[in-house]
């Protein structure tokens, strides 16, 4: 029902570690963000409600092919590293989880990051991570998924 380069998408997707813990089994994709999750943080990306993390099966759900476009482009162009800025500038308490890390440790990783945005860059704080979250929005905006991105 797909077209053959939407599975590959997926596949690719499937391949691809938790952007919150680092497991190996991602099953799941959190869409606006562009991460890719595995079934243990989607407990906790749940909580926070579709507002803050709208969440899709890779496999289970019903995708719109913009949607699935929209989350590789994002995860692709490691948007990650924007949510996660602060922990590569070493100005938080905060660590990454890691696949063996207690559910509490992860959990609140999950909200501090999606949440509270405790990781994002600071307005004026580091200009150079502003203006690549600044293009990559722009570039967003400018092409077909504009309509997801500022939904
Ligand atoms: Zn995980």
């Amino acid at each position: 029902m797909y077209s053959a380069d939407v599975l590959d998408l997926i596949t690719s997707l499937e391949a691809k570690e938790c952007d919150d813990c680092g497991k190996k089994e991602v099953e799941w994709a959190s869409v606006k963000k562009g991460t890719v999750i595995c079934s243990e943080c989607f407990c906790f990306h749940s909580y926070l409600g579709p507002s803050v993390s709208y969440l899709r099966h890779l496999r289970k759900s019903a995708w719109d092919e913009e949607h699935i476009r929209l989350v590789h482009a994002l995860n692709a162009s490691n948007t990650n590293m924007i949510w996660e800025s602060a922990l590569y500038e070493g100005s938080t308490k905060f660590r990454k989880p890691e696949p063996q890390d207690p559910s509490h440790i992860k959990e609140q990783f999950v909200k501090e990051k999606y949440e509270k945005m405790t990781f994002q860059p600071k307005r004026g704080k580091d200009e150079d991570v502003e203006n690549s979250l600044n293009r990559q929005l722009i570039a967003c905006a400018r092409s077909d998924f504009a309509h997801v991105t500022l939904r």
